[in-house]
């Protein structure tokens, strides 16, 4: 579904990835990991097409078409979506009328979806405005539930949720990214970067991978890896190269 070839990245003057290669197939889900700042927000900004992420090499290939330089929208309509680390507070729209926009105009079907994350009291209001931290990540799922992608960008979707919501937004990804569904006949990808783990509990997760300074620097079982990040921190990725 995904593959990145030999990928470049520039923001302002700035170099923040290089020699990324990544690829995803079709109803798989890979996990990303990495320390803070080793561009790992950077990469699915860049995937769905942010304008200030300046590919200067290499390219990105969705379903067999290059989209290096396709702009955002472009992507959104061939199925590509995501779920931002940290999404903007927007003043004037209302939660339910984005939704509307992207599902259709089926209010007891939003209603219903809003329900199963414990978000149906903030449909009429401004989004993320005012929103706690997991109010946002819950609201950040309920979008991309209703825009159902083929290909689901999650950036630390756990992050900042307390432990009875992290089963609710559990059990949404899941649903996103087909877990139910029997893996031969699953056709959605995801890509997830997680830092504490928790989101592997509802996920099948095929492969894990370690950026650092700006490049996949290992990849693996996610669990084995994640074990390993307990155990050793980060600092052993620098040297270990197992590919
Ligand atoms: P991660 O998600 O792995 O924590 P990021 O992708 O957010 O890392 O950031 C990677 C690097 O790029 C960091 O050094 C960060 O400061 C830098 N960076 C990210 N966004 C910008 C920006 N808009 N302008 C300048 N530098 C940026
Ligand atoms: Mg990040």
């Amino acid at each position: 579904m995904l593959e990145i070839r030999d990928l470049h990245v520039e923001i302002g003057e700035k170099e923040v990835l290089h020699d990324v290669n990544l690829t995803i197939g079709n109803g798989e889900t890979h996990v990303l990991m990495g320390p803070n700042g080793s561009g790992k927000s950077t990469l699915l900004m860049t995937l769905m097409g942010f304008a200030n992420y300046n590919v200067t090499k290499g390219t990105i290939t969705y379903n067999g078409e290059d989209i290096t330089q396709l702009p955002i929208h472009e992507r959104a309509q061939r199925g590509i979506g995501i779920m931002f680390q940290r999404p903007p507070t927007i003043s004037g729209l209302k939660l339910g009328k984005l939704l509307a926009a992207t599902y259709g105009d089926r209010p007891d079907e939003i209603a219903e979806m809003a329900r199963n994350l414990n978000m149906d009291r903030f449909l009429d209001r401004d989004i993320n405005k005012g929103f706690s931290g997991g109010e946002i990540k819950r609201s950040e799922v309920l979008q991309l539930t209703a825009q159902s992608p083929k290909f689901v960008m999650l950036d630390e979707p756990e992050s900042g949720v307390d432990l009875e919501n992290i089963s609710l937004i559990g059990h949404a990804i899941g649903k996103l990214l087909e877990k139910d569904v029997h893996i031969v006949n699953r056709k959605k990808s995801g890509l997830v970067i997680t830092h504490t783990g928790y989101i592997l509990d509802y996920l099948d997760a095929d492969k894990g991978h370690v950026m650092c300074d700006g490049e996949i620097k290992c990849h693996g079982n996610p669990r084995e890896i994640l074990k390993e990040i307990k155990a050793r921190g980060y600092r052993e990725c620098l040297e270990c190269r197992s590919m």
